[in-house]
């Protein structure tokens, strides 16, 4: 039956990702074909295989998902994909890799639902991971005045050049964050900070939190203890602290979840599209 739902699942890694096929299966897929550790010199053979068997009304119901770690080879294999397709032979498409893109438009849409976005003052800390990076490239293209923090000025700096080159205007500056003095600056004006370290990682002690009194939102996407900003619990959602909102890692994992199973149902809507950090956000704000 060629309207059963097929995902090709591309994993840049050694182990294909066993949480994004649970996400699939959950979200309506019928097969999984699960592939692992490929790059984007090895992408068109399997892309021609979801291509080229079934007819033109029925290709809506083969869709590709890449995924794996690292999100700089996910990004190469997800180009890689879309160089395959010509004309309305092609099959929908997404990356979300390392959970990059679902996990970013949920930390930003439920700052949303706190502040105006445009013209706001947002804090990204570690801004240099896949989670991070994508949080400085949402919040730049709703026109968020955005400061990309890292321990290296140089990798903060990176960032904001990527993002610069794909966003519009954006407005988006590096910093280095290595000392209490540089959090202390860092966070002075700011509406919104998002955490994004690595896991186990805390990068904002309390008395930093509460010293910053222009705050209105704080998201930590650290769900491994030490917890990324002290004195969030991870299952915070929209607590309030010292009136900040204050949302921990599985608050924001609610939404992640249900924004990730949602661009998976709309890869199978139509053929030709193309699911990335922006569009995943948009399908993230239809949820609402
Ligand atoms: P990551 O790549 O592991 O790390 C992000 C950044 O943390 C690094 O680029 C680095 O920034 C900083 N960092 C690493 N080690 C550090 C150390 N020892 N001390 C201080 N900073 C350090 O993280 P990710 O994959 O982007 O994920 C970000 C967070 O989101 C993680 O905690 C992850 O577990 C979490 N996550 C949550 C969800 C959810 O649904 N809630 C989903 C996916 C991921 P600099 O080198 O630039 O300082």
């Amino acid at each position: 039956m060629s309207d059963q739902k097929i995902l090709l699942q591309i994993d840049t890694d050694a182990q294909t990702s066993v949480f994004d096929s649970v996400v699939a299966i959950d979200a309506g897929v019928d097969h999984l074909l699960r592939h692992n550790r490929v790059d984007a010199g090895g992408v068109r053979d399997l892309v021609y295989g979801a291509m080229f068997t079934r007819g033109p009304a029925d290709l809506k119901s083969t869709a590709i998902f890449v995924g794996g770690s690292d999100v700089a080879s996910g990004e190469a294999v997800f180009k890689a994909v879309q160089k395959c397709f010509f004309g309305p032979i092609r099959v929908s498409s997404m990356i979300d890799s390392n959970g990059s893109n679902t996990t970013a438009a949920a930390a930003v849409l439920l700052a949303a639902k706190h502040i105006e976005l445009r013209g706001a003052t947002a804090v990204i800390l570690a801004a240099t991971g896949p989670v991070g990076s994508r949080v400085v490239r949402l919040l730049a293209g709703k026109q968020a005045k955005v400061r990309a923090a890292s321990r290296t000025l140089v990798k903060a700096q990176a960032v904001c050049d990527d993002v610069s080159s794909l966003v519009d205007a954006a407005n988006v500056t590096a910093h280095q964050v290595d000392s209490t003095e540089s959090l202390t600056k860092v966070l002075h004006g700011a509406d919104l900070v998002i955490c994004a370290g690595a896991a186990g990682i805390q990068l904002l002690p309390v008395t930093n939190r509460e010293a910053t009194s222009t705050l209105q939102v704080a998201i930590d996407l650290n769900a491994v203890p030490p917890l990324g900003i002290e004195g969030i619990q991870v299952h915070d959602r929209a607590v309030d602290y010292g009136g900040v909102a204050c949302y921990g890692a599985v608050g924001v994992g609610g939404l992640k979840m249900k924004i990730h199973k949602a661009a998976i149902r709309q890869l199978f809507e139509s053929n030709d599209q193309l699911l990335d950090a922006e569009e995943i956000l948009a399908i993230g704000a239809a949820l609402d």
